[in-house]
């Protein structure tokens, strides 16, 4: 899915990684240093397949969590499509019995969780719930530890835009 281009860092080998609105490292174009980044590129976008693929970022924490919910008790809007804030990832736990977890456009997955798999849900990405029966479950909200976007970006990707 396209993100937002919010800033740049260096890997380890000193190369450019682009920092992006969803809280991953994107390594794109040509290597070059950070130093020669312009502002131009700022602003831009990047294919992050890594959100399409429901993977959190490294090094977010959880900072909220939701009370439990059950079949019953589950908000309204947790049932049609809603989205977390940017930057803002969540998790859905599963304590006991399964829900359908419904990912929208563009990364269009239903997923069918259960206490041992829990839901990725991506920074602004579309989604909602489905009951299918007995369930508990709460959701953690997740963003960057305090003081700033994690740097870390062992096992970013390193394909080119798709
Ligand atoms: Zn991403």
């Amino acid at each position: 899915m396209d993100r937002t281009i919010t800033g740049f860092c260096a890997d380890e080998a000193g190369l450019l990684v682009a920092r992006l609105a969803c809280g991953h490292g994107w390594r794109g174009g040509p290597a070059v240093a950070p130093a020669d980044a312009t502002q131009a590129e700022m602003g831009g976008t990047a294919a992050c397949a890594r959100c399409d693929r429901l993977e959190l970022p490294a090094g977010f924490e959880v900072y909220k969590t939701t009370r439990l919910f059950n079949q019953d008790t589950v908000p309204k809007g947790l049932l049609a499509d809603h989205t977390t804030r940017r930057g803002v990832w969540g998790r859905i736990c599963v304590l006991s019995g399964e829900l359908d977890y419904v990912v929208a456009a563009p990364v269009d997955q239903t997923l069918r969780l259960g206490p041992s798999t829990p839901g990725i849900i991506p920074a602004e990405q579309p989604h909602h719930v489905v009951m299918i029966g007995v369930v508990e479950f709460r959701v953690e909200f997740l963003r960057a530890p305090l003081g700033g976007e994690t740097t870390s970006t062992s096992g970013e990707d390193s394909g080119l835009p798709r």
